[in-house]
């Protein structure tokens, strides 16, 4: 069984509102899923063109790839490194739920509910064509507790990181609404304690993402890292 959900979008450039239906499972046994995998594959899979002014872009969705021949579930979550373990039960739970209830019971097997976590969908689009195996990301054995000291395993935030990483983002989003240069420093100078290096991976990360989803963001973003590189170096001078 496909797993397709219908997503509301809004275009980056001209911000019209449409909706495409989106991939949350690519089963590579599933004849259904054929067109999808081979979209993973290509490198088309979820891009969308905006219907009013052509922007294309890329929808940061989570979906699950299932190799069964690997055994293995590999699952896209976009910004999974800033998600605490609760977000991430939430973001994945319903497609994997849904994956388990597809498959017949004599078929269940432990891997299928040790997904393997990335946030990069480039991860996924080689393992679609073969060029990652499960070896590769540490999936092998069955000992669940040696999956989770894995490198690849998502760091589980603490309340407190989880709350400093809220309070940056929500500077983050106020200085994107800044008039200019001036506006951003002075935001910036306000909330000083805010202004470290966490804050600036953030940004890095943020600027990153905006490469692929939001090309037109990337400038401002620059400038913002560039303010606050000044800003951190003179306070800590
Ligand atoms: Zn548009």
């Amino acid at each position: 069984m496909s797993q397709i959900k219908e997503r509301e979008l809004a275009c980056a450039n001209c911000g019209t509102e449409f909706s495409r239906p989106v991939h949350q499972l690519v089963d590579m046994e599933n004849e259904a899923d054929s067109e999808a995998l081979w979209q993973l594959q290509n490198g088309t899979f979820n891009r969308v063109s905006c219907p009013k002014c052509g922007t294309a872009g890329f929808i940061p969705a989570e979906v699950a790839l299932h190799i069964p021949a690997e055994e293995l579930v590999l699952v896209y979550v976009p910004n999974v490194q800033l998600m605490d373990e609760q977000q991430l039960g939430q973001s994945i739970g319903p497609i994997m739920e849904e994956f388990i209830v597809s498959i017949p019971e004599e078929r269940q097997a432990d891997y299928m509910l040790q997904p393997i976590i990335t946030d990069e969908i480039s991860t996924l689009q080689a393992a679609a064509r073969g060029e990652i195996v499960a070896d590769d990301l540490g999936a092998e054995g069955d000992d669940y507790d040696d999956e989770f000291d894995d490198d690849d395993q998502p760091p589980v935030l603490t309340e407190e990181e989880h709350q400093a990483i809220l309070a940056r983002r929500e500077l983050i989003q106020n200085l994107f609404q800044a008039a200019d240069s001036l506006e951003r420093i002075s935001m910036m100078r306000n909330y000083i304690m805010l202004i470290d290096e966490l804050f600036l991976e953030l940004l890095a990360a943020l600027a990153e993402q905006a490469e692929t989803v939001q090309p037109d963001l990337v400038p401002i973003l620059q400038k913002i890292i560039n303010e606050a590189e000044v800003i951190l170096a003179s306070s800590q001078g």
